[in-house]
This record gives C-alpha cells, structure tokens and sequence, in this order.
C-alpha cells in the first residue's frame, strides 16, 4: 500500500535507487518542528510547499544559515509555474518580500489582530503537468545556485512561465526593507554557541552572547506569546514563552490564550519573565537568533547552536570509471565535480517537490535532504511522480 506511506521516504527510495553515491537525509517533520542547523551544511535548496505557513517559516529558516534558495509553485488552471530566488542575503529580496497583510495572517503570522485561522483549509487541485514544468524552471535555478551550471542564478528575481499566454518571463522582486521573514538574521557576523549553553538560564545566555536591555532578540523559526489573556477572568499577561508552553493563569488557573506572537523583541521587555528560566524555554539543538543592537550602535550578531539531526545515510564510493559510462551524455556545461561536492534539499516532496526530485535525482550529487511531513493519500496518485512508481516496486 502506497497510501499511507510517509512521502520523505518514498522520495528518499526514490533518490537511492537513482543515485547510489548520494548521501540521504529524509525528514518526516513539519518544517517548523526543524531548526536553521538542519539546513546549515546545504549548498542550495529548492522550496516545493504549498501553504503560506511552511513557505514563510521554511523562508526563515534558511535565511538564518545563509542557504540560497528557489521557491516553486504551480497554478495548474491557468497553466502558470513560477520560481522565485533568494541568496538569503540582508538585503536581497526573498519570496516573502511582497505579501500582502492578508497572506501574513494567513501564515499565522502576528499582523495586530489576533489570527483566528492560521490556514484557510482551501484544497489545492493537483499540480499535474505543470509540476514538471515548475520542477524545469526551479531545478535550472538550483543548478545555478550551486554553481553546476555557468548561468547567473535569477537572485531576487521571480520567473514565470505562462503556457496559457506562450510567455516566458523574468522580472526582479520588490526589495521590502520590513519583510516579515526578518533578513536580520542573515546580516552580521555569525557566533557559533557551545551546546552547554543550552543548559544554563536564559538570561545567561543572553548575557555571555552580549544582549543588553535595549538588544533586540530575533528568534530564527519560533514565535513567543508577547501577550497572554486567561479565558476564564480575562486577566493578561506577557509570559513570553512558546504558545504550546503557556501555563495556568496566575490568577484563577483558568486557560490561556495567546493573543499577540512575537519572533522580534527586546530583551528588556522579555528579561523580567524568562531570564531565570532555562535556555531550552525558547531554544533548541541546531537552533538560532539574531541580536540587534539599537540603530547606529554596531551590526548585528546571530548566535547559532550546533544542529542535533540524525547523521546523512551514506551512499557506495564514488567509481570513477561507472561513472564516465553513466554521464557520458550529461550536457557538457554540468559541472560533475561541482554536482559531486554539492548538498542539496528539497524542502515538500509533494507533487512539485517530487517532480524536482525525478528531475535532479539522477544527478551524484554529495547528498540531497528530503523534508515533508505528509503521508501520501490516495488522492495524491493521480499526479505524485514518485508514489505510483513506488507501487510499480512493491
Ligand atoms: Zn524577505
Ligand atoms: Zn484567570
């Protein structure tokens, strides 16, 4: 039985029996659930989601470690693929840039209001065709991103093609200086914590990593709740701990209920609530946040913990001579030993993300890193490249 079968791993079956030298990493995981160190040894990587949520947190995540990537996603009725690229750079334009305050909130991000929905629950219709076709325009930019082909990877620029229309277009992004996803946290110097660290309180952290009162602390992936109000006395509070965190009103024991979530703070508003609680209150293993000292008194730092992820799954040795035979035909401006030294992931192995994985798993990559936290359902099959070639094996 395909259904049922979680589609990392069904994508990870896929790559090893294309490509027996590549290293493997597969993910059953919300990408949430990950920290930026997972994503810290990645050359490139192509996002293949397809909610706003997991687009914006995955776009986080990335920028934290500094790994380029390409964002892909389909219209299938219109016939429409788009990519667009970031360098995950300060001051670049990243896929987040443009979204309206209606698509934030529906990324559970914090917009003023409380968030009633994170996800409107909207059924996407499968991505058929047209997931090959973004798979085409994302995987070139991949190559060019990691520098297996010559071209000039499309950085801050969103690429669509139209084959309703017969276009082919390439046009740069609007740099947003306040783009929700943070690109703080790909400026400055990076400080690599000792995971001891993670032992000690949070004020001593903070204090070893130089925040001062007026530092403004900038979480990589997860939101604390700045403002809390108890649903039972409408009592509030600022606990600054994770939402799945929250404790008993103070007051009546009655529940909380987060009213506003912050990724960005200052530590002096946070310090008094969280300071003697420990370091894993708000981090964990492979996780990071930036500190930002006030404007004009110096650049900023992020602060990164050493991932704790299960180790790359090997691949055989790489055979010299097997592989002249195998990739006699592979275009000559593919660069071998470029692809050889390169780790890729892709993060959604669903329909889009499957389709790129058929498309550059051929390819004796050093490894390829598969994230996605769904299991495959059976109306999948019409259109997952990789689950009904699953069923042709089992
Ligand atoms: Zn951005
Ligand atoms: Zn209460």
């Amino acid at each position: 039985m395909i259904a049922g079968r979680a589609k990392a791993a069904i994508a990870a079956d896929y790559v090893r029996r294309a490509n027996p030298w590549v290293e493997i990493k597969a993910l059953e995981a919300d990408l949430e659930d990950l920290t930026p160190g997972v994503f810290a040894d990645l050359d490139a990587v192509a996002v293949a989601v397809d909610s706003l949520r997991s687009r914006f947190v995955a776009t986080r995540q990335l920028l934290a470690p500094r790994v380029a990537h390409v964002d892909l996603a389909v219209l299938a009725e219109p016939w429409l693929a788009r990519a667009s690229v970031s360098a995950a750079v300060a001051d670049a334009p990243c896929q987040v840039d443009a979204w309206s305050t209606a698509q934030l909130a529906r990324a559970g991000e914090d917009v003023g209001i409380p968030c009633a929905a994170a996800d409107t629950g909207e059924v996407f219709p499968s991505t058929l065709a047209m997931g090959h076709a973004a798979a085409a325009v994302g995987a070139q930019q991949l190559l060019a991103l990691t520098g297996v082909i010559r071209e000039r990877p499309r950085v801050g620029q969103e690429i669509r093609l139209d084959l309703l229309r017969g276009t082919y277009e390439a046009f740069r992004l609007p740099l947003a200086a306040a783009c929700a996803a943070d690109h703080v946290l790909a400026a400055g110097r990076v400080e690599r914590l000792d995971p001891s660290y993670l032992r000690a309180s949070l004020g001593a952290l903070m204090t070893a990593c130089g925040a001062e009162a007026d530092t403004s602390v900038v979480l990589a992936t997860r939101a604390v709740v700045a403002l809390a109000a108890c649903e039972a006395c409408h009592e509030s509070t600022a606990p600054y701990l994770l939402p799945d965190a929250l404790e008993p009103c103070a007051a009546c024991g009655g529940r909380l209920a987060a009213v506003r979530r912050v990724r960005r703070l200052r530590w002096a508003e946070a310090a008094p609530a969280v300071a003697p609680r420990a370091a894993t209150t708000w981090l964990r293993p492979g996780d990071a946040f930036a500190l930002v000292p006030p404007a004009g008194a110096g650049r900023a730092t992020l602060c990164a913990f050493p991932t704790a992820e299960p180790r790359w799954q090997p691949g055989a040795p790489w055979d010299e001579a097997a592989a002249r035979e195998r990739f006699a035909r592979l275009p000559r401006s593919f660069d071998l030993a470029r692809i050889r030294a390169c780790r890729i992931g892709v993060l959604g192995a669903g329909h889009l993300g499957a389709a790129l994985i058929e498309q550059i798993a051929p390819l004796p990559w050093k490894g390829i890193l598969i994230v996605d936290r769904d299991v495959i359902e059976p109306c999948n099959l019409p259109s997952h490249p990789l689950a009904t070639r699953a069923g042709e094996t089992a």
